[in-house]
């Protein structure tokens, strides 16, 4: 029985075969990430308390551009590639840009899912082709080879109203200091929170609190004034 967040699945699995080594960045021409399968993958089961969907969406929060390879490095030497399928024993590489647009594409799943819930549209979601559910022990288990197929069933996973992107997220942060959340990508324990945590609900109500001063004040010649 696989329980998500109090959700049961009786009957349905989902797994990915993963496990790497020796994971280095190269730069060449481009920036890019190679290593090696592990010769016996190592199996991730969806149902955890912490999903790698939130792990790997905010891992780009609020990064600059020149440390993203760090980032992308740090996720593939613990998670594995996102487009590759697991062989086992084999090298991989891919480059950056490719990690990067693909943390983008499952970004908007995240959003898709959550604003089609919202309009009670439908929302499809595009796997990778070869992908199969295998039946055995009496249950059936999607084991997906990708790890972006896996991340995105497992936002698929969670009932919809869940998924949220914490108010305190400021857009943009690759190219100016980050003040918003670190991690805006959140599961919502009831159908209320706008915030991910009690820190970033006080800075929420501090930035409306400013916004409401700004607006209401009166603005000195030099348009500034003082608070008292
Ligand atoms: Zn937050």
């Amino acid at each position: 029985m696989n329980h998500f967040l109090g959700h049961e699945m009786a009957n349905f699995e989902i797994a990915v075969e993963t496990g790497v080594s020796n994971v280095e960045l190269q730069d060449d021409c481009v920036v890019s990430i190679a290593g090696t399968w592990l010769p016996t993958p190592k199996v991730v089961r969806a149902g955890g308390s912490r999903p790698i969907a939130m792990q790997l969406l905010n891992s780009l929060i609020g990064v600059e551009l020149a440390r993203r390879p760090e980032v992308a490095l740090k996720f593939t030497k613990r998670f594995g590639p996102l487009a590759i399928p697991y062989s086992a024993g084999s090298p991989f590489s891919f480059p950056l840009f490719d990690w990067v647009a693909h943390v983008a594409r499952l970004t908007e799943i995240w959003a898709w899912v959550a604003h089609a819930n919202r309009e009670k549209t439908p929302a499809d979601i595009g796997l990778f082709s070869g992908e199969y559910v295998r039946f055995a022990d009496g249950g059936f288990t999607l084991r997906t080879l990708r790890l972006g197929t896996f991340v995105a069933l497992e936002i698929a996973s969670v009932p919809a109203p869940r998924l949220r992107v914490c108010a305190n997220h400021r857009y943009g942060g690759a190219l100016f200091e980050y003040h918003g959340c670190k991690s805006p990508y959140f599961i919502a324990s009831d159908g209320r929170e706008k915030y991910c945590s009690e820190s970033c609900a006080r800075a929420g109500k501090r930035r409306a609190n400013l916004d409401w001063w700004n607006k209401n004040r009166k603005g000195g010649e030099d348009g500034t004034q003082k608070t008292r």
